[in-house]
């Protein structure tokens, strides 16, 4: 189905993208995954090409696109070298990078963005405790008021570029009195004495992005490091989830037809019984089901994206998206590994790794029964 919410603007920027791509990412996807990490130079590459500012008003060293296509755009493209790069990529640009930009002061945003729009400084959100993610209202980290300061303690799990971002965004209770309303967000630097992180935890997939659990030992901060207003941080995040949900939709859907596209080139080369695999019936139709529910999936978040570009894109919507589209991702990468035979289960093969990273988008941003759960309470159940 022709797509029509790009236009010759956005399509141009894909091709920038594109080159990006093919220049600094697609020769060193094995570096990547050997190193369980994102190196340095890929921060900067993309910062060169003003990749990681799109967010960013232009003063701070950005190009404020204003116009959350592009971002689309770039999610697509970096989804079809493999999950992980729209995750690193999404969790700096798109889903920390707008707390600064947003709620940050002036001071904030003159010593952080420019960092943020070359890559020079890496961002992390650290929501999700040992304890538990789902329900961040009940989140443990502290931080007490002695004097002028903040004294930070607690932890925080499964963050992503946990182990090489420079600063995090983080969630950290300020009233232990008040629930969801006794939270408040900081940006805490790597460099902050008190602060440490684990090792790079080992996943079942998304290798090339690291994941790492973060540790504040009396970490001591000012009112200078608050993100957004005191004790308003649910509110902020509640705010911001909807983007993030979006940008794994899209991620989500891009990655999972790029690799569809490539077994029904599969499906025609690999031949069974003196003809191609892809001409019995049953894989045949099976193909024709599976690119109907990308098609299908797509059209619903590309009209997702449209709406956020005007400011019309609804929390609820924006959770429909996520788990809709996960799910649609783990299903037809399934069918894909299927159709590849034995060769859909070796990690060399590109479906066997979609396959393995596609399974966290149903768990993360908010899990799928967390976005069923805030569906059912917007249906009045
Ligand atoms: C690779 C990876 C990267 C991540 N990156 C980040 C990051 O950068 N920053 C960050 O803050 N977090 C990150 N996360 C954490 C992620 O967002 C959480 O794992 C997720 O929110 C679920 O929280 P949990 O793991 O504590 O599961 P729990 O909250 O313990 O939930 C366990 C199970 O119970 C279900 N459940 C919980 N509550 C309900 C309910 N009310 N109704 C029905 N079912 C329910 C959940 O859906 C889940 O199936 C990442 C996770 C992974 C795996």
């Amino acid at each position: 189905m022709k797509r029509e919410i790009y236009d010759d603007d956005h399509e141009a920027f894909r091709a920038s993208v594109k080159e990006f791509v093919d220049r600094s990412v697609l020769p060193h996807v094995e570096e990547h995954i050997a190193a369980k990490a994102l190196p340095r130079e890929f921060w900067l590459e993309a910062g060169k090409q003003g990749l990681l500012g799109l967010c960013v008003p232009e003063e701070y060293g950005g190009s404020d696109a204003g116009d959350f296509r592009f971002n689309a755009v770039l999610q697509e493209e970096l989804a079809k070298v493999g999950a992980a790069y729209p995750t690193c990529h999404g969790i700096h640009a798109d889903i920390t990078a707008p707390y600064i930009v947003e709620l940050g002061t002036e001071e904030q945003k003159q010593r952080w963005l420019p960092g943020v729009a070359s890559g020079e400084i890496v961002l992390g959100i650290g929501m999700t405790e040992p304890s538990g993610g789902s329900d961040l209202a009940a989140l443990k980290t502290t931080a007490v008021r002695d004097g002028d300061s903040w004294v930070i303690n607690g932890s925080k799990t499964f963050i992503t570029n946990g182990y090489s971002g420079d600063l995090f965004v983080t969630a950290v209770r300020t009233d232990p009195e008040k629930g969801p309303k006794g939270i408040t967000l900081f940006g805490i630097e790597a460099t902050a004495e008190g602060f440490s992180r684990g090792r790079k935890l080992d996943k079942v997939g998304m290798e090339e992005s690291d994941t790492a659990e973060l540790f504040f030992e009396n970490v001591r901060l000012t009112d200078a490091e608050i993100i957004g207003e005191l004790n308003m941080g649910f509110i902020h995040m509640m705010q911001k989830l909807p983007q993030e949900r979006l940008g794994c939709a899209v991620a989500n859907i891009a990655h999972a037809k790029q690799i569809l596209l490539e077994t029904i080139d599969y499906a025609k080369e690999r031949n069974a019984f003196g003809v191609p695999i892809g001409t019995f019936q049953h894989n045949k139709f099976l193909l024709a089901d599976l690119v109907t529910r990308i098609e299908a999936a797509e059209a619903y978040i590309d009209k997702c994206v449209l709406n956020h570009s005007q400011k019309t894109l609804t929390a609820i919507d924006a959770a429909k998206a996520k788990w809709f589209s996960s799910q649609v991702q783990s299903e037809v990468l399934d069918h894909c590994v299927q159709l590849h035979g034995g060769y859909g289960f070796m990690n060399e093969y590109r479906v066997a790794r979609a396959w393995r990273d596609a399974r966290v988008t149903k768990i993360w941003a908010g899990s799928n029964e967390i976005m069923k759960e805030l569906i059912g309470r917007d249906l009045g159940l």
